[in-house]
């Protein structure tokens, strides 16, 4: 569902630009708003969320797609915890749709799907742990890298239930937007991959926004 913002970016007190292959990993204080812009278009954000107070309650895909029944998220989307409880909701997006069920490329999947040579490439799960590497004061490590968002990720479902990659549906200056429901630790990785359309062969940055 497509749904405009009403904040502006003037007013946001942080904003950081994350390049393609880098990863953010920042507190939002419950009651934030945190946007993700694509501004280049077709990027995956690679996203995972954390309970601050304790990072072993994390986003669940599962529990957030029952919940809602749904597997697509977007405005109006609540994404739940392993513990069930609402962590985050959408409150704007002007992409229309974010998969979580296609999970983050690995330096395996990479080689199962593409090549053995693609094992040198640089993916999704390398950023995140080297995320959790470079930040201890999270106390987190390799166990907690669990199931993901891939913002701006067209995996559609087929009509007989199959998953398929596409070419993705978002454009220059897309944006997703949360409401943080409690406090919680933001985990992207702003996907590296070349050998898929998810980001149209051309990784680019994404700018992270955040307002009191
Ligand atoms: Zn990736």
């Amino acid at each position: 569902m497509i749904k405009e913002s009403t904040l502006e970016p003037a007013n946001a007190v942080d904003r950081t630009v994350v390049d393609a292959g880098d990863y953010y990993m920042e507190v939002v204080k419950a009651g934030q708003t945190v946007r993700i812009l694509d501004l280049e278009g077709n990027q995956a954000a690679d996203t995972l969320f954390y309970s601050e107070a304790d990072p072993g309650e994390r986003y669940s895909a599962i529990d957030t797609i029952r919940e809602q029944g749904n597997v697509y998220l977007t405005a109006g989307s609540v994404l739940m915890s392993n513990e069930c409880n609402p962590m985050l909701e959408i409150i704007a997006d002007t992409c229309g749709r974010h998969d979580t069920l296609g999970g983050a490329c690995a330096t395996e999947s990479n080689t199962v799907r593409y090549d053995l040579d693609k094992r040198c490439m640089h993916a999704c799960r390398d950023s995140w742990m080297l995320a959790v590497a470079e930040n201890e004061e999270f106390g987190m490590g390799k166990r907690d890298i669990t199931h993901n968002i891939n913002f701006f990720m067209n995996v559609p479902i087929t009509e007989d239930g199959g998953l398929t990659f596409e070419d993705g549906i978002s454009a220059p200056g897309k944006y997703v937007e949360m409401k943080a429901l409690m406090d919680v630790i933001v985990l992207i990785s702003n996907c590296p991959q070349l050998n898929n359309p998810c980001n149209a062969y051309n990784p680019t940055p994404v700018e992270v926004l955040i307002w009191d």
